[in-house]
């Protein structure tokens, strides 16, 4: 069998350059010259996942299949490629110093001092190396998160100087990603932070491979020679990635630059087959060209940082290209949503959302605007949180049950709704133990949610600890509100519907996680054509 070709990408100069859109677009191209590839990310914080960071310090938060919380960019990875991520596509500082300190409590070591080197990076070698090897992939690509010449990120820069050596050059590259900035007062470019921060991973004992300049604006023939020169690069291997309206740009932009085919040559594989990316193409030209627009509100906590819902919004433009139309997707801050302002915040949205969240912060604000769209008649999808909310609404304002609530917000409430899940009255520990990954549901053939899937077996992505409370469950039948999706093992509520209502669902998973550009989750689909109409 072929070896297994590493890419590394680091990054320099500043934060937010993009690593993870480059990354899932060299990914993409060379997936469509039929390479076998995957994506991971480094993460170089101490939690062991970001499963415990609130959404304004880190993004959302991204759940893969087999139930690992990860990095926003792994939803990136899996909406580029359409093939699923697992907790290997993940790796944090947390996790690789659990790892060796298990081993050395367990004495695996026994007799060692246990250092940084070689333990933690040979422990991350092979955190790496898992991925290619378990998966079977051609191609391994490697985002290291954080900007080159960070503390906490060195032992990852050594263990990439290690593999490289192992390895040659001809099986292992490194890409560094930068930023030219361009200074209106002299009217130019300039290279000089990216020549300083090749020479810092010069210092580590990395020559960069394929350098990415991002920029602003397009770059000219000059700047690149210049860099390549003063950078040790090839010219060939000097890369510009200047801003696009949307990600979904860059791929185009990446094979315009050669970026897939600078990296097999370098990898010695074959660029015999050209990435004509048709269906991405296709995609573009929809996204491009709405024949309508809708404005979509978002119901949450954190919209201060719109990152917090980044799949949500990500399966908002998936789903939009597919009905021709232009999703506005308003933030509402559901703190400022008021019993007295509700309709002039809500009255000129064609849909309503309420995002996933923990906790009391913002609650009675998401409940007036579900209570908004269910009198008025505007399609709304509820997602987990979302979903709860519309249960406690229905509970407070259709069934008369005063004081309703989710045991979350309320442990006293005369009616809980909203429970904690059997499995979850023993947990103590926070990190990892919600209801977590992929759970088989099983849809009602006569409901909409059916009609949006086409097909009544699904499985879908879940976060949460809370259920809804099937001690109320006919109450919520006779009313009108009906469970139409049910998990077959457990008995848990994964979808309530209003059949009277022109399009309301609530779904205690979440869909987000699973929408990709080749395919676009269809409730997002069912929902956005719902708020054409
Ligand atoms: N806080 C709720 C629960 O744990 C909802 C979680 C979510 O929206 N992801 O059940």
């Amino acid at each position: 069998m072929a070896e297994v070709k590493y890419v590394f990408v680091t990054g320099g100069v500043t934060s937010s350059l993009g690593k993870g859109i480059i990354s899932s677009s060299l990914a993409k191209l060379l997936q469509a010259r039929g390479y076998s590839v995957t994506i991971q990310k480094i993460d170089p914080y101490i939690n062991v996942d970001p499963g415990t960071l609130n959404p304004y310090e880190h993004g959302e938060c991204y759940v893969t299949i087999d139930g690992a919380e990860t990095d926003l960019d792994l939803g990136h990875y899996e909406r580029f490629l359409n093939i699923p991520t697992s907790q290997a596509n993940n790796i944090t500082t947390g996790r690789i110093y659990k790892t060796v300190i298990e081993k050395e409590r367990r004495g695996d070591y026994l007799g060692k001092t246990v250092q940084v080197i070689p333990h933690i990076t040979d422990e991350i070698k092979r955190s790496i190396k898992d991925v290619g090897s378990k998966e079977k992939h051609d191609i391994v690509i490697t985002e290291i998160g954080g900007t080159v010449g960070d503390i906490e990120s060195l032992p990852y820069i050594e263990a990439v100087r290690q593999i490289r050596w192992e390895l040659g050059i001809k099986n292992c590259i490194v890409i560094h990603l930068t930023l030219v900035p361009y200074l209106k007062a002299s009217g130019e470019h300039k290279t000089k932070p990216t020549q300083h921060s090749v020479k810092n991973l010069l210092e580590a004992g990395i020559q960069p491979d394929i350098l990415v300049l991002r920029a602003e604006l397009e770059l000219s023939q000059d700047i690149k020679e210049k860099v390549a020169l003063f950078c040790n690069v090839e010219k060939e291997a000097v890369v510009q990635s200047a801003d696009v309206s949307t990600i979904y740009e860059v791929p185009v932009k990446m094979l315009e630059e050669k970026l897939d085919e600078t990296v097999l040559k370098k990898l010695q594989l074959s660029t015999k087959n050209y990435p004509h990316l048709k269906k991405w193409r296709d995609f573009l030209t929809k996204l491009k060209n709405p024949k309508k627009t809708v404005t979509i509100g978002l119901v949450g906590k954190y919209v201060e940082l719109p990152d917090a819902y980044k799949s949500i919004s990500e399966s908002f433009i998936h789903a939009g290209a597919v009905n021709e139309c232009k999703v506005n997707l308003e933030l509402i801050h559901s703190e400022e949503v008021k019993e007295e302002n509700a309709s002039l915040l809500l009255e000129h949205l064609d849909g309503i959302l309420v995002a996933p969240g923990f906790g009391s912060r913002g609650i009675e604000g998401k409940i007036l605007a579900i209570r908004y769209a269910r009198e008025n008649n505007v399609p709304y999808l509820g997602i987990c949180l979302g979903m709860q909310c519309a249960v406690i609404e229905f509970a407070r304002n259709v069934l008369n049950f005063r004081g309703a609530d989710s045991t979350e917000i309320n442990t006293e409430t005369a009616y809980p709704v909203i429970d904690l899940m059997e499995e979850q009255k023993s947990v103590v520990n926070k990190g990892g133990t919600m209801r977590l990954g992929s759970y088989d549901c099983k849809v009602h053939e006569n409901s909409r949610v059916c009609d949006a899937y086409k097909k009544s077996d699904i499985s879908e992505r879940h976060r949460h600890r809370y259920e809804f409370n099937n001690k109320y469950l006919d109450d919520y039948v006779k009313s009108g509100m009906i469970p139409t999706g049910i998990n077959p093992d457990a008995n848990l509520i994964e979808i309530m519907e209003i059949p009277d209502h022109r399009w309301f669902v609530g779904v205690q998973f979440h869909p987000e996680y699973s929408s990709t550009v080749v395919n676009p989750h269809p409730l997002f689909i069912d929902f956005v054509k719902a708020c054409c109409k």
